[in-house]
């Protein structure tokens, strides 16, 4: 079995320079992030905001890490991830942008964030289909100390390659044509897409940041092993 810096370094040069890699780090170690870290990683993926503070405690001599909050976010706990990330790639409700919005004024942060979106009904997920996502952009837009850089998704499981490339290329496409609408506030350069099954489909769609996790450390525990963010409560 190759070393974490070794498959870092493969799947580096698998994407292109512009592409971040966020390693997703739920139930791995902080022996295993600073590994990572050695091996060039500054963007840590967490879900769980406690799991989070925790190992931010424990690495806090690493200061220029980035943290991106991925998992489902609970409205009582939007002014803790404020506190710990950086990002936010998983804001999936209107009440939780502009609660995220509120708490940012007060904390005088100017939080970058993702807008979660689902191309594809699914119940297990959260986020803005289209129709709900165009709705809600004025009221988003209004949301003026959030920095929202741009869409983050995750295919429903079970669909082939083809389904998952069509997905993500709906999504950059939903980005671009929002982007034309030039609202102030909602640049949307950025796409979150990508995990450890389909990162190089995303890429090819054109995803800027890609969230890996499994590919990077090894299979998670299988107690708690989905990869949805909903089963992260
Ligand atoms: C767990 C998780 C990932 C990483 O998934 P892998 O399959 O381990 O690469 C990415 N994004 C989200 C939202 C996740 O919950």
């Amino acid at each position: 079995m190759s070393s974490i810096a070794e498959r870092i370094t493969q799947i580096r040069e698998k994407l292109p320079h512009t592409v971040r890699l966020i390693a997703v780090t739920k139930q791995v170690s902080v022996a295993a992030m600073r590994e990572a870290y050695a091996a060039g990683v500054r963007d840590f993926g967490e879900s769980r905001i406690q799991e989070a503070a925790s190992k931010q405690a424990q690495l806090h001599d690493l200061t220029d890490v980035t943290w991106h909050m991925i998992g489902r976010l609970q409205t009582n706990k939007a002014k803790k991830a404020l506190e710990q990330f950086q990002w936010i790639h998983s804001v999936d409700s209107l009440k939780l942008a502009q609660r995220l919005n509120q708490l940012a004024l007060q904390m005088s942060c100017q939080p970058k964030v993702c807008l979660q979106v689902k191309l594809r009904s699914d119940p297990h997920k959260t986020g803005w289909s289209v129709s709900e996502l165009l709705q809600d952009l004025p009221a988003l837009n209004e949301c003026d100390r959030l920095n929202i850089q741009g869409l983050m998704t995750i295919p429903p499981l079970g669909l082939s390659d083809l389904e998952i490339l069509n997905l993500f290329e709906q999504t950059r496409e939903l980005a671009t044509n929002i982007q034309k609408q030039h609202w102030s506030n909602m640049p949307m350069h950025h796409l979150s897409m990508g995990m450890s099954d389909d990162y190089l489909l995303a890429v090819q769609a054109g995803a800027t940041m890609v969230r890996l996790g499994r590919i990077l450390f090894g299979a998670r525990p299988t107690i708690n092993n989905s990869t949805e963010s909903e089963s992260q409560l």
